[in-house]
């Protein structure tokens, strides 16, 4: 059982890897970012309300992202732990998960830290497009599905780039990342839950780490 943030900037291979993560270890990842871009396809509340923030690259208001982390880490299949990748975004995300967490008697096991330069998030987000079907991620550079044209995991032929991957959003992405989000490396530093990741690495590799560490924590805890 653990409970595991994934931070890094946008295009460091986060959900890459919690999707592989949350496989091995049976466990639902939390993507802020997935919830958000479901409801704004819905036309929801939530949706309208968190679209511009979306288009430009900002944070959506705090409020909106607690409340879905509020309802979603109570439900029953994260009770044996869960990913949050995207999650806390900013200081007062971090201190509200804290109080969250702790009314709820749960506590974070580890924070990966994705470390990759700015150069090669830039090539990564430019090249990233995922089936429409089952939202797996392919890159035009680093990783084409096996048979073009064909989801390696559901054999969808329908493919989608998002739109938030344009060269002006990420630039405001990339920027907000520094403003407001990395300072969470000190905050998760201070509290010794901080697990550096070497995310250029190839997709393995990076998974090995992730997995090494994971293994480490849990025979620590046991
Ligand atoms: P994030 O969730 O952090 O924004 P993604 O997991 O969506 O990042 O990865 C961004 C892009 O980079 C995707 O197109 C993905 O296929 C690709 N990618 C992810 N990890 C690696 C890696 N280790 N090496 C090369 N490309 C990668
Ligand atoms: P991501 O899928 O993590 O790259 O997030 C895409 C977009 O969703 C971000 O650029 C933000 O606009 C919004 N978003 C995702 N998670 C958060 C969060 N924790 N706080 C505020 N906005 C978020």
């Amino acid at each position: 059982m653990i409970n595991v943030i994934f931070l890094g900037p946008p295009g460091s291979g986060k959900g890459t890897q919690a999707a592989m993560l949350a496989t091995e270890l049976k466990i639902p990842t939390i993507s802020t970012g997935e919830v958000l871009r479901k409801e704004v396809e819905l036309g929801s509340e939530i949706g309208k309300l968190a679209k511009s923030y979306m288009t430009s690259g900002g944070l959506v208001p705090d409020e909106i992202v607690v409340g879905i982390i509020k309802n979603r880490i109570v439900q029953d299949d994260c009770q044996n732990g869960f990913i949050l990748d995207g999650f806390p975004r900013n200081m007062n995300q971090a201190v509200v998960l804290d109080l969250m967490l702790e009314s709820l008697n749960k506590e974070i096991g580890v924070v990966f830290n994705f470390e990759v330069g700015e150069d090669v998030l830039i090539k990564r987000i430019a090249g990233r497009f995922s089936c429409k079907k089952c939202g797996a991620v392919y890159n035009n550079y680093f990783k084409q599905p096996k048979k073009e044209g064909v989801c390696d995991n559901c054999g969808s032929d329908q493919f989608e780039s998002r739109a938030d991957d344009n060269e002006s959003t990420v630039k405001n992405r990339l920027k907000v990342y520094h403003d407001s989000t990395s300072e969470l490396i000190g905050y998760y530093e201070k509290k010794n839950l901080l697990c550096s990741i070497d995310a250029i690495k190839s997709v393995p590799l990076v998974f090995g780490g992730l997995i090494d560490a994971v293994s480490k924590i849990s025979s620590k805890t046991k």
